[in-house]
């Protein structure tokens, strides 16, 4: 592999014009979070009546649902990417698929070709079938996949562990979402990214395969915390052995853990699908290049753990009744979804989450009452149903969980 600075320069100039670009290589089968194996399928029959990647069945799932491998490149170097062990996490499968146009377009060639002449990656979207359907986390028998590989008790882990002693990977990418209400410590903002490089034992020992690992993830944040200051995060080291990326890593593949989360008006996860599309990119190209290794270790442990300092919503400066007359407080709130029938249209569905002095916490919609006063109950932990209301009358207000009005 060939490591220079000068090929390094060059391909930031190379990523900005991908990034101009990046729309023309997002997949139209994914427009939201709900699509289906059904789509999977159709992509993967068209990739391969184009023919110019390698495509194949590497199983199936509990319900029989196929799961496909597609191979891209013919260089020494194998990468296993995959995407959507967890069901309800389909970020990584839609950026899969963004990277998979990139590499069959015709445009930035060089890049293209450093790729695909250093290294073979293949690619395995959307590992959970039957989750995936039914958009939840766990399979059809109702096991977290990335718990069960000390088991083995699902299909669809031996499916990747199998593909893992085939391929032989030197590096590998664990795609995944995260919860939106991860935040970054120091910024108050919410994590639209976070990066791990798995441990391989409790004391987090830095062998020769996971250094690598870090030092892409190293590359990775140097890619985006400028491009999105205060969004990019690290995720916990605390080890789990029954979890892959801890598996993998021990096998002495450098494996990095991808977390996409929330970013302020981006439900459907679009925006962070294209940073998930540009930091695999990115990826791909320095270990074809080799210049990740130039990144410091040090460079790993100074990006800012993921905590939790956020809300979804955050009310400010309310008046509150008490039996001591009025105090002013701040209210935090967080929703969950609500699927309708058919798995795709969504309630959010709000609860009070904390209450009182919150000027030390982020959100991603803040809304300052201007001291309008809390006409209902205020509880922790419940869902919120009340009216804030000035002497125009009501400011905002919730029913049974839904935000009815904002006037604000
Ligand atoms: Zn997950």
């Amino acid at each position: 592999m060939v490591s220079c600075m000068c090929k390094s320069k060059n391909f930031v100039l190379y990523f900005w014009q991908v990034n101009l670009h990046a729309s023309a290589y997002r997949d139209g089968s994914f427009v939201d979070r709900f699509f289906k194996h059904d789509s999977i399928k159709s992509r993967v029959r068209q990739i391969k009546e184009r023919g110019l990647f390698k495509v194949r069945q590497i199983g199936q799932s509990v319900l029989g649902k196929e799961i496909f491998c597609i191979s891209a490149g013919h260089g020494k170097v194998n990468i296993l990417i995959w995407s959507q062990m967890h069901g309800d996490e389909p970020t990584g499968t839609m950026a899969i698929f963004d990277l998979l146009n990139f590499l069959g377009s015709n445009d930035l060639e060089h890049v293209r070709n450093t790729i695909l002449s250093q290294c073979t990656v293949h690619f395995i979207p959307m590992l959970n079938p039957d989750g995936a359907d039914f958009f939840q986390r766990r399979n059809a028998l109702n096991i977290d996949i990335n718990r069960d590989f000390l088991a083995m008790q699902t299909p669809e882990a031996k499916v990747l562990l199998n593909a893992q002693e085939e391929i032989q990977p030197a590096f590998a990418f664990n795609l995944h979402d995260q919860n939106t209400l991860w935040s970054v410590t120091g910024s108050r903002k919410s994590a639209a990214i976070s990066l791990l490089a798995p441990p391989v034992d409790c004391n987090a020992t830095v062998t020769p395969s996971r250094l690598k690992a870090m030092q892409l993830a190293a590359s990775v944040y140097n890619l985006l915390h400028t491009k999105i200051p205060g969004q990019v995060g690290r995720w916990s080291e605390e080890y789990e052995p029954r979890a892959v990326g801890e598996v993998f890593q021990s096998r002495g593949i450098s494996t990095v853990l991808v977390e996409a989360g929330g970013f302020v008006d981006d439900d459907e996860k679009q925006l962070v699908r294209q940073l998930n599309f540009e930091l695999l990119l990115h990826s791909l190209e320095q270990i074809a290049t080799g210049v990740y290794s130039n990144e410091k270790e040090n460079t790993y442990h100074r990006i800012p753990l993921n905590n939790k300092e956020i809300f979804h919503l955050l009310i400010r400066n309310c008046k509150v009744a008490s039996p001591a007359g009025y105090i002013k407080a701040d209210i935090g709130l967080n929703y969950t979804e609500e699927l309708d029938a058919a798995g795709k249209n969504r309630t959010k569905m709000f609860s009070v989450a904390d209450f009182g002095d919150l000027s030390t916490w982020g959100a991603y919609e803040s809304i300052d009452v201007r001291n309008a006063v809390l006409k209902g109950t205020l509880k922790i932990d419940a869902v919120a149903s009340f009216n804030i209301e000035d002497d125009k009358g009501i400011v905002l207000s919730f029913v049974k969980g839904i935000k009815r009005i904002q006037a604000i």
